[in-house]
């Protein structure tokens, strides 16, 4: 029996300063994942800032990440890009690469590239847990599997979403005169939870800091339905909106804090994170009620992940990796730390 080993991959594929690098030898087949400096081809694996930049020559990547780069950065985010589909094989020289759902935003991918009979897959950020604004998670069985590590440590644990949304419409009931204000990133967590609280029958309007319409209005023209939404600008002459007690506003976590959530009705602060797990970071930014709404993976689910692919070798990007190395190890499964910096997963 022949033992296979993920020897001789990481001559084509491997971390340089810019990001995780491809370079087989041919002309063609040149290009950087997520590359975090202007580089000239880049497959990016989905809009969250860290990992799609402006400035690249070439972008390839999913029609609905290519339009959320657009409406972040304008027009002018690179000089050329490709449109790839979920599924839809390209060839670069002496490698083939796919886009495959990641399950983590809408347009999320993660990057399989085949080159002389391996295979290796790039998972970007990625879970498993249900999201309604974007297609789910596939696994693909490979060679390498590159994975972050956000929340790879055993304590965490990833409620059922829709126990968190329940909270969110419990404490409406109780407290029918405050305004509730949810703090969530605007790009993916604000769209995930305006389409939970729909799925959960909520169907009033929902109103919306400035900072998070246009990213909306984007969902939505993509094809994700979020129902009726509303601006939470102030009234005239920056009169307070005492017409939104008892309603549901969101805004990114950053507004959470400021003057702006203090002219609405007795706010009620909420956030919506994987990190409100840690009851610390919850008290320490003065939520009242925390959300465990995570757009990754969590510790279970790393580790589920990893088994359904089967990889010969597991690659770590960025976040805890020591403890997913150790348990994998454990486990049998050759892993090692990428150590890429400059993934940030803290506003998620
Ligand atoms: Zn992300
Ligand atoms: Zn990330």
């Amino acid at each position: 029996m022949i033992q296979r080993s993920a020897a001789g991959i990481e001559r084509w594929i491997r971390p340089l300063g810019a990001g995780l690098s491809v370079d087989t030898g041919h002309p063609e087949s040149r290009f950087v994942l997520d590359a975090l400096r202007a580089s000239d081809k880049v497959v990016v694996t989905h809009g969250h800032a860290d990992h799609a930049r402006a400035g690249h020559h070439h972008v390839i990547a999913t029609p609905e990440t290519l339009a959320i780069m657009e409406a972040r950065y304008g027009s002018g985010f690179a000089q050329k890009r490709t449109a790839l589909a979920y599924h839809e094989p390209m060839e670069m020289g002496d490698c083939t690469i796919r886009l495959v759902p990641a399950g983590h935003v809408l347009g999320s991918a993660q990057v399989v590239i085949d080159h002389a009979g391996r295979r290796v897959v790039v998972s970007g950020d990625y879970k498993r847990k249900a999201d309604p604004t974007c297609a789910p998670f596939e696994p693909v069985p490979c060679d390498v599997f590159v994975t972050e590590a956000t929340f790879a440590l055993p304590v965490f644990s990833h409620p059922d979403p829709m126990g968190e949304i329940e909270k969110l419409l419990h404490s409406l009931d109780v407290f029918p005169g405050r305004c509730h204000v949810v703090g969530a990133y605007s790009l993916g967590k604000a769209q995930r939870l305006i389409a939970l609280l729909r799925q959960a029958g909520y169907n009033k309007t929902i109103y919306l800091h400035g900072a998070q319409q246009k990213l909306a209005a984007l969902y939505e023209d993509l094809g994700v339905p979020l129902g009726e939404l509303a601006p939470a600008t102030a009234g005239e002459k920056g009169r307070p909106r005492d017409d939104l007690a008892g309603e549901i506003v969101i805004a990114p976590p950053s507004a959470l804090a400021d003057r702006w959530s203090r002219r609405l009705p007795d706010p009620l602060i909420i956030m919506a994170s994987g990190w409100m797990q840690i009851r610390q970071r919850a008290k320490q930014s003065g939520v009242e009620m925390p959300l465990i709404l995570s757009d990754h993976a969590d510790w279970a689910d790393l580790l589920r992940t990893i088994e359904e692919v089967a990889p010969l070798e597991v690659w770590v990007t960025h976040g805890r990796e020591s403890a997913l190395i150790r348990a994998l190890g454990l486990k049998g499964v050759r892993a090692r730390a990428l150590s890429l910096v400059g993934y940030e997963d803290d506003a998620e």
